[in-house]
Parts: structure tokens; sequence; C-alpha cells
């Protein structure tokens, strides 16, 4: 509905003016390629079948992405969100562009024309020659800086173009496409003048200042007192949590239960059901690390995390699974972590289940559930139900925007509740910048940390740091954000950052248009995860992987899909309503790296390539054996084929030809982008100090009094969505706190 929501979740222009630093020229090149991109297409150069008296689809097909803002937005977001050196890149190559000398040495003879000045700059070239020119940057594996600049902005660009919305909430694409935004009315609208569940305990730094945060934090129970040396406030209490996601609000309720003054740290916003809009745009720039664009340095891999109160459980896609026995065998034996073979991590598993609501059985699926069902049982498969922390009838396909009716169990409607109920302090907007460490003579550790450091991020009226000094510093960040902080902070154990695990996910399409296949509904319709398969081998062996299904807006529908011509990519968009994804999720033997913040370095070994094979070409047979019309791959060559009629040797060709490929920077012709949302492993717990960063108990080897409690704990990959493990583990290391707390021992 028009103007409903959260102001910073809405539709419409925020910026007033932009400030991404490219000159009109720069511009008008950029336009150029948007315009290449999503051009104006005739409805009559396309499928006949299209019915031409349609005006949605008219204003669909004879729209481009040059229009106004359109390009502006593109370089706004681009610059804001892309790595420093691809915005020099792109800055460099759209500069060549405004250029005809420029343009020559970038698109060869495609700019030349018969007729003075006989080249032409890009903007003068027509659509078809810049078409020629992009899908040859798309195969360049000599130039890869080409590559990349072509990769980034048709990502930036099909992600504005598809996700834009104006004041009333609406972009003209969405009813080409079959696209509506979830309007179903809000239960409970009434709770919109009750007070917020965490309300008694939040500080929101963005509608304060240096003055009223000092009154606020009192008023909390807080003991505040001025740094002036350091124009810093100092304030004390005896747990403070940084992030309030997954791990960092099961350890504040359990630490704030135990009677301990708990502060919580969370650098995004705090947002409720009333707030949330559905929009997919606002939703995965306001909810998400980087507005939902951050992926590996080489740009391979989409990396989602949630950030705002609640991280990534208050977007994430609600599955429920508890940690497989054999995972916990190989910890508890392998690893020597005692905790995962102990009773106690078997009650916390009970005690969060319970605590988030989950539920097993789906009263209805959606579209694309329903499809991995079909094709599964076609071929003989096992599927099974996946357990959610919704109700059983919650069929919602846009939780990944905030849940919009409350029906799934965050940590901020849940864990983090139960915390401030009894005296937590979260406050928001606000980054862990350094923890506080010093230097012990003569303890079992060389350090002892006795707090960290933050600022607000999202308020400049805040000028005074914060020192927030507390007996138990735990870091619940993320297993991207941990990492990069304790490295900065100065803390050496080689590994901290390393062992990162991604579980990569592969992606499979296959079209169904309406009424062949008797299954109804749209792609965004219905519950996000409520069936899964588990791969196995030819031969009937487990492989180390599984098949589910994502969660694709339009927007990243767009970006993740290759482009092949601007027609053949609108063809695309209006499939799809109908276009189901699956998608193939690998435990990854093998890992990667964050030591520095938003610099995540992983390259896909062989081994974990081989099961992830597997499952792609697993997840193309079942769309295949649901009835798909049409099925393929994200490799950049748009890798397709036609199901109908085709025959059994046909489709094993096909299917033989999918391989993993790399990514845009790889020497490899084709490339592929991949997902992943569940980054893990990178402060493991190890049984010593040469296995893991932290301790059974997830005490850092190098700090008293410094904990970890979030994904990055996890000893391996799991192989399933590890929400009920991070939480599960986060449950038993807060207990163990709490009881040497308030048993008084020396931390
Ligand atoms: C789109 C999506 C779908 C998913 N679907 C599922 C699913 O269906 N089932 C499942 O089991 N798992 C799912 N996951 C994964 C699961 O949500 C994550 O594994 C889990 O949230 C990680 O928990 P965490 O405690 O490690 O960190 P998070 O939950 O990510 O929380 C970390 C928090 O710390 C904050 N933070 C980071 N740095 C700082 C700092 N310096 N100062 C202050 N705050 C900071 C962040 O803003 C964030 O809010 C999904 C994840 C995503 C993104």
């Amino acid at each position: 509905m028009a103007g409903e929501g959260h102001p910073l979740l809405r539709g419409g222009r925020r910026e007033r003016k932009y400030s991404h630093g490219f000159s009109p020229a720069q511009i008008q090149a950029l336009a150029a390629i948007c315009e290449t991109l999503i051009p104006s297409v005739s409805l009559d150069s396309i499928n006949p079948k299209i019915p031409h008296d349609d005006p949605a689809l008219h204003g669909f097909y004879s729209a481009s992405g040059s229009q106004p803002p359109a390009p502006d937005e593109v370089a706004e977001l681009l610059t804001k969100r892309a790595q420093r050196q691809v915005v020099v890149m792109v800055s460099i190559v759209l500069k060549m562009l405004s250029y005809r000398l420029g343009t020559l040495v970038l698109c060869w003879g495609s700019c030349l024309a018969s007729t003075w000045p006989f080249i032409l700059n890009f903007s003068e070239m027509p659509v078809e020659s810049r078409e020629r020119v992009l899908m040859n940057w798309s195969r360049q594996k000599f130039v890869v800086p080409l590559r990349v600049v072509f990769v980034m902005i048709k990502i930036y660009c099909l992600f504005v173009f598809y996700t834009r919305a104006d004041e009333n909430s609406s972009n003209p694409a969405w009813e080409a496409i079959g696209y509506q935004v979830d309007t179903r009315e809000k239960p409970n609208e009434s709770h919109n003048k009750q007070e917020r569940p965490l309300q008694r305990g939040l500080v929101e730094t963005v509608h304060e200042t240096d003055s009223s945060l000092i009154q606020s934090l009192t008023k909390k129970g807080l003991e505040v007192t001025q740094i002036p040396q350091h124009n810093a406030f100092r304030i004390k209490c005896d747990v403070v949590i940084i992030g309030s996601g997954c791990g960092g609000g099961v350890a504040a309720a359990v630490l704030a239960h135990s009677g301990q003054k708990v502060v919580v740290l969370e650098k995004g916003n705090y947002f409720v059901p009333q707030d949330y809009s559905s929009l997919e745009g606002p939703s995965l720039d306001q909810l998400y690390e980087s507005s939902a664009l951050l992926s590996t340095v080489d740009g391979k891999i989409v990396v989602l995390a949630g950030s705002t109160v609640g991280g990534g459980s208050a977007v994430n896609w609600s599955a429920c699974i508890r940690t497989p026995s054999h995972v916990l065998k190989e910890w508890s034996a392998d690893r020597k972590i005692r905790l995962f073979g102990t009773p106690d991590y078997e009650y916390a598993m009970d005690a969060v289940c319970k605590k988030i609501g989950v539920t097993q059985k789906c009263k209805q699926e959606g579209f694309q559930n329903q499809i991995l069902r079909k094709g599964s049982e076609n071929l003989g498969l096992k599927v099974q139900a996946v357990a959610r922390n919704s109700s059983e009838d919650h069929f919602c396909g846009s939780c990944c925007y905030g849940c919009r009716t409350g029906d799934k169990k965050g940590t901020d409607s849940t864990w983090l509740v139960d915390a401030v109920e009894n005296g937590a302090v979260i406050l928001t907007g606000c980054k862990a910048k350094k923890l506080i460490l010093e230097d012990t003579q003569y303890g079992e550790k060389p350090k002892k940390c006795s707090g960290v450091i933050a600022s607000s991020v999202l308020n400049k009226d805040i000028t005074k740091e914060l020192h927030i000094e507390a007996k138990v510093t735990i870091a619940a960040c993320s297993a991207i954000s941990t990492p990069p902080l304790l490295i900065s902070s100065g803390l050496k154990n080689p590994n901290i950052g390393r062992n990162l695990h991604l579980h990569p996910c592969a992606f499979a399409w296959g079209y169904f248009p309406e009424n062949p296949t008797g299954i109804q509904g749209k792609v965004y319709e219905g519950g996000i995860i409520t069936s899964l398969h588990k791969v196995v081998s030819e031969t009937g062996a487990p492989v180390p992987a599984i098949i589910e299904t994502p969660s694709l807006g339009p927007g990243l529908f767009s970006a993740l899909c290759p482009w092949t011509s601007g027609t053949n990519m609108k063809e695309r968009m209006r499939k799809y309503s109908r276009t189901a994804h699956l998608f193939t999720l690998v435990r990854d033997k093998d890992s990667g790296e964050v030591r520095e913040e938003g610099k995540i370095v992983y390259n896909i070994s062989e081994f974990d390539k081989e099961n992830m094979k597997i499952g792609l070409r697993q997840a193309l047979r079942i769309l295949i054996a649901a009835g798909a019309e049409e099925v393929g791959t994200h490799r950049s060559d748009g890798q397709r084929m036609k199901c109908k009629g085709t025959k059994e040797e046909d489709i094993e060709e096909f299917l033989n030809g999918v391989v993993i490929s790399g990514g845009p920077t790889s020497k490899e012709e084709l490339w592929n982008l991949y997902c992943c949302a569940h980054p893990m492993g990178s402060c493991r717990m190890g049984a010593s100090e040469r296995d893991g960063a932290v301790d059974e108990s997830g005490e850092s080897w190098e700090a008293k009094g410094l904990f970890v409690c979030d994904g990055s704990l996890m000893p391996t990959a799991i192989g399933v969505n590890p929400m009920i493990t991070i939480e599960s583990t986060a449950y038993c290391i807060a207990t163990k706190i709490a009881e040497s707390l308030s048993s008084k021992k020396d931390l």
C-alpha cells in the first residue's frame, strides 16, 4: 500500500543530490550501457504470442534502462557499494567511452562509421553495435577488467531497474513480469500505537545527540561518565555483546536472565512488522550487509547477510534444521570438542526450537517448493519437509524483507525481547570499532579484554565515542565481521579469519508456463524453504550437498541471471513469475578467509566443485521431471535447454555439459555467479590454540574475557542451514559464561 511502512523502507527517492562524482559525459556513457542492457524493444520484433494490446507489456517492452534517473541511481549505488578498485575501473572505462579514441580502444571496429567523423563515441553507436561490444566484454578472458566492468554495470543496472519503487511503492515493470509486492493486511495494525517489543531496552543512536544519549543510557540503568581526554563516554556494564543476530540475541537473553547487566551493540536499525514494506530495493538496502550487494573479492559469490536488529534471523528464510548427528559426531570425536557430544547441546537445541516456535509441517507449499517436491518424487528421489520458525500456515514469500505479519520468530521478537525484559540495553546504529585489550604480565593468557570502543554510524550529531567497559565481551558480529574486528584490535591467532566456509550455492532455473503442469502460484509466493532434497550420487552414496529453493525478488533475479542480449533479458523477465529456481548448497570441505572488513577471499576447490556439479545436475533433473518447458543455469552464455519432446540422450548430453565454471575474474571464457548466505568457521572452536581461534567455551585463546558467539565458531561447514546450530551453540556458551559470572569465578 502506498506510503506504508517505515520511511526508510518505503519507495521514492531519498537522496536529493547525487554524490557519485561521475561527470555528465561519464553518465552519458553509462546511460548508453544501461540502454543496451535494457533496450526499448518493439513488440513486433519478438514473440508473436505476446498480446499487443496489453498496456503493461507495452510499457515494459518499450521502457529503456537509460531513462532518467536510472543511470544516476546506478552510479550512486555502484560508488556506494562496489569495491573501490571496481569503481575506479568503471570510472576509467566510462571516461574512455565518452571520447571517440577511447571508444575505439575499447570497442575496436564496432565504433567505425562510413561517414565523417568515421569514429563514434559509445553513446553515438547504434544499440545493436553496443550490444555486440557488451557481449564481447562478457566473453573477454584476456582483458579481465572489461569483463568486470560489464558484470558490475549489468548487476547494478538491472537491480536498480527492477527494484526502483516510486512514491506509490510501485515500479512500472512489475505488472508486466507478473510481480506484486506483498500488501496483505498486517494483523494487529492496532499494535502501531503500542510500545514496540524492544522499546524498554532500546537506545536508537539515530535519534540521539551527545547530550541526550547520556540521559537515555542513564535512564536504562547504565553508569555513564565522560572521558574528556578521549572525547568519549565511558559506559559500565557486566557483559557487552557486539551484534544482535542468531548468536548475539541468544547470548543476550541467557546472560540478562542470569542477572547480568547486558549491553548489545547493533550497527543496523531496529524495525518491527508494522515498519516492513516488502519492497525489495529499500528492504535489501536497510536490512542487509552492503545492501545485499556484498561479494567475494573476485566477484564470483554474492554474500547475503542480515544487518539490522535480529541480524540474519530477521531476514532469513526460516528453515530450522537441527545439527545433523554425523556433524555432531565429527565435531565431538574427530575435532575433540566435547560440547557437541553432550546432552547439554541436545537440550540447547530443544530450548532454541521451543523459543523460536519451530513447527514441523507446512499447510500449503509455494510454487517453487511444489516443483522441488513433484520433480523429486517423479524421479523416485527422497524429499523431506523442512521445519520453520513460523506457524504451519504461514504462506509468505516476503520474510526475507522482514516478516510483515510478525509470524516468523527471529531473535528480534524472541530472545532479545527476553533480554530487555531482564534489563538488557540495545544500542542501535552503533558499530564496534576496536576491542579494549590490555597485556597481562602474569595471567594464563597474554591479553585481557575489558570491553569495546564503538561509535554511532548513522548519526553525525553523536561525535563522542563510546567506551563500553565490561567483565565479559562477546563478539557476535557474524563470521564475516567478527574476524576483522579481532584482527584490527591486535589479536594474532592464525585461525582468526581463516577456515571461512560459505556453503556456496549454484542455481538452476526452470520455466513453467501456466496450466500444463497443474502447479499453481507464483515464484515469490508461499514459504521460502519448506522442502529439501539431500543429493546422492548415481550409486546412491550420499553427496555433501542439498537442494533447496531461494527467494529471488525481481532485482536479485535479474542481477544474477545471465545477460545475452537486451531482448533476451526482457523475455526472461517477462517469464519471471513462473521461472522457478532451485539451488544446490554444498557442504564445503575447503575454505577461504576474511581478515579485513568487506574483503572475503574464497575459491571453490575442485573437490567442492565436483559435489556442486552433481547437485546442480540433480537440480536440473528435478526441474525437468516436474514438467519445466525450459531449464538452464546461470552460466554467462545463458546455458539452457528446451525440454518438451527432448530425448533422454539429449538431456544427458546437456547435463554432461553442466559444470561449475569460474567467476567473472577467471580466465575462462564462460563464467558464473554464485550465492551464499551461511558464512561460518572463521573463528572456529578448537581443542587447542593450534586448531582454533577460541576454545570449547567460546573464549579467545589469547584474550581473557573475550568470547565469540556467532557463526564463526563452527568447527567446519555444517551442510544444512545453520540458524539452529548457531543459536544452540550460543546458548551453551552463554550458559557457561553466566554460571562463571554468578559463581564469581575469575573470568
Ligand atoms: C537471506 C538469508 C537467508 C537465510 N536463510 C536461512 C534459513 O532459512 N535457515 C537458517 O538456518 N539459516 C539461514 N540463513 C543464515 C542465518 O541467518 C545466519 O547463519 C545467521 O543469522 C548467522 O548468525 P550470526 O550470529 O553469525 O550473525 P548474524 O545473524 O548475521 O548477526 C550479526 C549482526 O552483527 C551486526 N554487526 C556486524 N558487525 C558489527 C559491528 N562491528 N558492530 C555492531 N554490530 C555489528 C550485524 O549488523 C548483524 O546484525 C540465512 C541468511 C540470510 C542472509
